[in-house]
């Protein structure tokens, strides 16, 4: 395999693009300048080629072990894991009070995108801590955050989150793990908890569980549900490591890809843990960990799409196969390179025009992010804050859909030899694969954005959003690549805003119409966003010349030819597909 980190588009699109001086301009990120991200993520880059790419098939060949009750990760991981917190990756974006860098979330979007490009199982080592670390922060007593994060940014302790039960996945609402309070804001947690990402390993001192649970008494359903901090060990006063907390692993999953990542079964016996926030709070308490995770498991898809898609233009450039039509490169040869045979290439621009519009929408994520966070100018934060609510499930499920897509084509092109485990092409595949299934499946996202984003302060979050786009695309289309952009986006901006109309109609008076038209909905949000960041993009280099920026005006057009059509037929199926849906009775879908 190959990676070349994407560091040039990165710094494009926040240098150029966003503009590095908005994100300077926020209280504490004045030292951010071009050259210093340009360091940070040449860095980033070099290390996980260098780092973790070379050990990401070993373990997925090796896997995750459980021997006598302790969890291992694959060989080389430790040591990696070691260069790793040395290097302070596990705390890019976090405070600087706690031992974290203090960068941008911008920036942590990025080098997060690498990490997943070569080596994702690893990277679940660390994610975690990444989210708690925030849950924390959010939600717990200062003393929790003094005892707990700074370790957790170090690296030395990692971090869990132990939602899901046997009997509720997507429901959390049914969780039966109990709480009783046993004094001094201490609490014994027994249950059991599956699918835990990083619940043991081998690669940190200590896990700090964040685990949801049931406080005796508390009302049934989803708000009665309370945020505990488990120790693996307890820790003692002077903050060094005490007994063994009653937290054991029954056992590991074996499963379709990311094997080198150790998905756990926990089991709480009395284990001692602390309130994180208040009371039958917990779920809203955890959404702060959600939310964060909820991007970053976009990102993790979009990172799949551009390594395969590197390593796809790779082969396509060296595997001889069949006479190129028209003019041939060498005409003395008895077959080209692949990459002369337009079905190859359309299918990588396909990729490409996809993978890079997808890393514009993670860069206005992160910019969003970073403006909510910071912004010293309330309004500008909640504006911030609710755009980013509203693209959360969206990116989500587009890039973790996109990243499912381009591993599948990108193996496509290497033909049987993609399906063999030779190239590694057939890993990304499998590894990526989860990215549509965890942290809420994509089709929970698509729910989420109808039923609460599109209703989340009587409609103003998408009222806000639709009429900043509508505005920016009254742009006159000055210059040719321009006006190519413009004319399909606003037609595809003209089906959003009808498909919205109509959702939000059903939902007063069909809500399951609505329901059933969610996925579609979702996907042509996704697509119109994107075509609008791309339509701005080329505004936004509308003087300048150069390959770069040529490059981009002959994406965007790809993307608005091969990938924008689409938005009409989902459009179709949005506004009138739910009648032949509702034909079905209960009966149709009984088995046997
Ligand atoms: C490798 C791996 C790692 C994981 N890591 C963690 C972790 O670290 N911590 C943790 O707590 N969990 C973790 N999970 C659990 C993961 O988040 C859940 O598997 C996921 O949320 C889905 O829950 P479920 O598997 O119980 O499926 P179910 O909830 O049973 O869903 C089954 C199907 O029904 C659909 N569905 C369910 N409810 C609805 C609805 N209301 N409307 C429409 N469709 C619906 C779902 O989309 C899905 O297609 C992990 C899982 C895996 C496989």
């Amino acid at each position: 395999m190959i990676y070349n980190a994407p560091v040039k588009d990165m710094v494009f699109l926040i240098d150029e693009w966003i503009g590095i001086d908005r994100v300077t301009s926020l209280p504490g990120y004045e030292d951010m300048d071009r050259e210093t991200l340009e360091f940070i993520l040449e860095e980033a880059g070099k290390f996980c080629s260098s780092e973790l790419l070379p050990i990401n098939r070993q373990g997925d060949e090796h896997g995750a072990t459980l021997v006598e009750g302790v969890v291992k990760a694959p060989p080389g991981f430790k040591q990696a894991y070691q260069a790793y917190t040395e290097g302070g990756w596990t705390g890019i974006d976090a405070d600087p009070q706690y031992g974290g860098q203090g960068l941008p979330k911008l920036v942590q979007f990025q080098v997060d995108e690498m990490l997943s490009s070569c080596n994702l199982a690893f990277k679940l080592y660390s994610e975690l801590s990444h989210g708690a670390y925030h849950a924390i922060l959010a939600n717990a007593s200062k003393e929790l955050c003094d005892r707990y994060v700074p370790n957790m940014v170090a690296g030395t302790w990692s971090g869990s989150m132990c939602l899901t039960e046997p009997h509720c996945g997507t429901d959390l609402g049914l969780l039966t793990t109990r709480a009783i309070p046993v004094g001094e804001g201490s609490y014994k947690i027994s249950g059991t908890k599956i699918f835990i990402t990083s619940g043991d390993h081998d690669l940190a001192e200590n896990i700090i569980h964040l685990v949801l649970a049931r406080l005796d008494g508390a009302p049934s359903g989803p708000h009665g549900i309370s945020l505990f901090l488990v120790p693996r060990s307890l820790v003692n006063e002077d903050g060094s490591l005490g007994e063994r907390n009653g937290v054991s692993t029954g056992s590991i999953e074996h499963k379709m890809g990311i094997r080198g990542s150790a998905t756990c079964v926990l089991n709480f016996d009395d284990a001692i843990g602390y309130l994180v926030g208040e009371e039958n709070r917990g779920l809203s308490a955890m959404f702060t960990m959600m939310n964060i995770e909820r991007i970053t498991v976009g990102v993790q898809g979009l990172g799949f799409a551009e390594i395969a898609h590197q390593n796809a233009l790779n082969y396509a450039n060296e595997r001889l196969q069949g006479k190129a039509p028209g003019e041939r490169p060498d005409p003395g040869k008895t077959a080209d390179p692949i990459i002369f045979h337009p079905e190859i290439r359309r299918q990588l621009m396909k990729i490409r025009c996809q993978v890079e519009g997808a890393r514009a929408l993670a860069v206005f994520a992160g910019f969003h992010a970073d403006v909510a966070a910071r912004a010293t100018d309330s309004e500008l934060s909640e504006r911030a804050n609710d755009t980013l609510a509203l693209l959360t499930p969206v990116i989500k499920s587009y890039l973790s859909d996109l990243g499912m897509s381009s591993t599948l084509s990108a193996q496509q092109v290497f033909g049987g030899h993609g399906y063999i485990s030779e190239h590694g092409m057939e890993q990304l595949v499998r590894d990526c694969r989860i990215t549509l299934i965890y942290e809420g499946t994509n089709e929970i996202q698509a729910i989420d954005l109808v039923t609460r984003k599109l209703t989340m302060k009587g409609g103003d979050l998408i009222k806000g959003f639709l009429s900043y786009w509508e505005r920016f695309l009254e742009t006159e289309g000055k210059t040719d690549s321009l006006a190519a952009c413009l004319d399909p986006t606003r037609a595809a901006f003209q089906r959003l805003s009808e498909a919205t109309g109509w959702i939000r109609n059903e939902l007063q008076t069909d809500q399951a119409r609505a329901m059933g038209a969610a996925t579609d909905y979702q996907r042509l949000f996704a697509l119109t966003t994107v075509a609008c960041l791309w339509t701005h993009i080329i505004q936004s280099i509308a003087d300048k010349q150069g390959a770069l920026y040529d490059s981009k005006r002959k994406t965007a057009r790809f993307f608005m030819d091969h990938v924008l059509p689409e938005t009409a037929a989902l459009h179709r199926v949005v506004t009138q597909g739910g009648a032949s849906l509702a034909d079905f009775d209960d009966e149709d879908f009984h088995t046997g």
